[in-house]
């Protein structure tokens, strides 16, 4: 029988510094005695991060902090490199390792000289350098190891658009990249290393896959490879029925749909990228989370349809903590839709991600909950769309509130079940937190509901406590249509 091929993701923290990556060559050889592995990437915990705050600077001709931020960059990974190396290998990983922090710092200095805005383009050149130094040091490790790692750049396999920044991948171009390069590598038994986050636009740029990406690159080249199951190594032991620094008794799942993947990360839990169930679902693989601090643990597994059973319909809660909420309120003479649909057209053609919706049709009223990020570009386009309508008063003037959280309860059991509804904001009402507005998803998969961020923490944490830590009893399931959308204030 053939060998099953695994795709290992490490991410930031799993090679955080080098006592990590002897714990990440651990795992990788020891799978290696039974499968074939290809290993995806992350940069360090943190430089991700001090890369943007690197640019920012320069951009700013800041030079103080710039060179505070590059000297940082530069001691992270020395220090990981002497800590790592024998000294035959140091010269070289240093010289690796230099060579990167140059290109950061050329760039850099241009930008200060030139004090202008950074493209798209240009930013994603830079702010993958972090995952190129990791997976470079980690594939010369294991070689240092006797394990057969090899450092493939990521630009030679993953082909994406050039929506810089936020890149697609195109699977067509990807696999065939996949076959070309890593396929002899894993017939030959090496075990391919490559940068997460990052790939390349058909004419050669460099494109990242939005922040948080290398689970995403996993799954892509996974499916793009013929995977048989992608693992995300994390420094957690697996999903969570909650955040666990939101709610430290959050509990380990064993099993979530990919559809439950999907929107539990699109609501905040950081634990897998929203996009990285789109590949495995497609290819039908499934996908581990699981904790490269305790590798034994059996981790969660991310799938098509579960079979463990559930004895509550909620599965999940999770929070996205910065959110702003727009209400757009019509004359009482006009048909709102209309205006509604351009709206929806123009977020569609910029692909804005909306939380959730509201209409209420008496009031005329739309309600946008967003993330507080997106919000300065939809006040823009609405500004833009609405000028004659905000002008003549067919619109009335935008109403924003930045201090909104939306917390989102998630499951597939939840279809058909009575009394969640009302078990829900009985315990939200218990913390005396009053509901800004609330959607229930036609496919019953999730609740999600705004209040004010200040409260979220604790509606949370009483969410969680009514339906993750109570022993549930049967809850009958409702006949007849069920809740679509509901919108209101309360
Ligand atoms: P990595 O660096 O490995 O990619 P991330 O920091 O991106 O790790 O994601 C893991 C973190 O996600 C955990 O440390 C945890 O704090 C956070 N998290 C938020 N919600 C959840 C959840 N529901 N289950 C597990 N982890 C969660
Ligand atoms: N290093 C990148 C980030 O911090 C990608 C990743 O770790 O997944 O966003
Ligand atoms: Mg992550």
């Amino acid at each position: 029988m053939s060998r099953r091929l695994i795709v290992m993701k490490f991410g930031g923290t799993s090679v955080g510094n080098a006592a990590c990556f002897r714990q990440c060559a651990e795992i990788v050889s020891k799978a290696a005695q039974q499968d074939r592995v290809m290993v995806v990437v992350s940069a360090m915990a943190g430089v991700t991060d001090l890369i943007f705050k690197t640019i920012e600077a320069a951009r700013h001709a800041d030079t103080a902090v710039t060179e505070m931020h590059l000297q940082e960059f530069r001691q992270v990974h020395r220090e990981l490199i002497s800590n790592l190396f024998d000294p035959g290998r140091h010269p070289a990983a240093l010289e690796f390792v230099e060579q990167i922090s140059e290109q950061l710092q050329r760039a850099c200095h241009a930008l200060s000289a030139l004090r202008s805005d950074i493209s798209a383009q240009t930013t994603d050149s830079l702010v993958g350098l972090g995952e190129r130094i990791s997976s470079w040091v980690l594939a010369h490790y294991l070689q240092q190891s006797g394990v057969a790692g090899e450092y493939v750049r990521a630009e030679d396999i993953l082909i994406t658009n050039n929506n810089f920044g936020n890149a697609a991948p195109d699977m067509e171009a990807t696999r065939a990249a996949c076959q070309a390069t890593l396929l002899p590598l894993l017939q030959r038994d090496a075990i391919p290393v490559i940068a997460g986050y990052s790939g390349c636009t058909a004419d050669g740029r460099t494109a990242t896959l939005g922040r948080g990406g290398s689970d995403y690159s996993a799954t892509i080249l996974g499916a793009a490879s013929g995977a048989d199951e992608v693992w995300i190594w994390t420094d957690v032991d697996g999903v969570l029925s909650a955040d666990p620094r939101i709610c430290p008794d959050a509990t380990v799942l064993p099993e979530i749909t990919f559809a439950e993947a999907i929107e539990l990360a699109y609501y905040g839990a950081k634990v897998i990228h929203p996009k990285a169930a789109f590949p495995a679902m497609n290819a039908g693989f499934s996908v581990w989370i699981k904790n490269s601090f305790r590798p034994d643990a059996p981790g969660t597994r991310i799938t098509r349809s579960t079979s463990s059973p559930i004895n509550s319909p909620v599965k999940s809660v999770t929070c996205v903590k910065s959110a702003t909420l727009i209400t757009l309120v019509t004359r009482r003479d006009v048909h709102p839709v209309e205006l509604w649909g351009r709206l929806f057209l123009r977020m569609g053609q910029e692909q804005t991600e909306v939380l959730f919706a509201t209409q209420s049709s008496p009031e005329h009223a739309l309600g946008l909950v967003l993330r507080k990020e997106d919000s300065p570009a939809v006040l823009k386009m609405i500004q833009n769309i609405f000028r004659l309508e905000l002008a003549q008063g067919v619109l009335a003037p935008v109403e924003v509130d930045n201090d909104v959280a939306v917390v989102a309860v998630l499951g597939e059991s939840m279809k058909g079940k009575c009394g969640v509804l009302g078990r829900l904001f009985a315990a939200v009402a218990h913390q005396r937190v009053s509901v800004i507005a609330v959607a229930q998803g036609a496919s019953e998969l999730s609740i999600c509901f705004a209040v004010p961020a200040a409260s979220a923490a604790d509606v949370v944490s009483a969410v969680h406590g009514e339906f993750c830590h109570r022993r549930e009893e049967a809850v009958p399931g409702c006949m007849g249509p069920t809740l679509a959308a509901m919108s209101g204030a309360q």
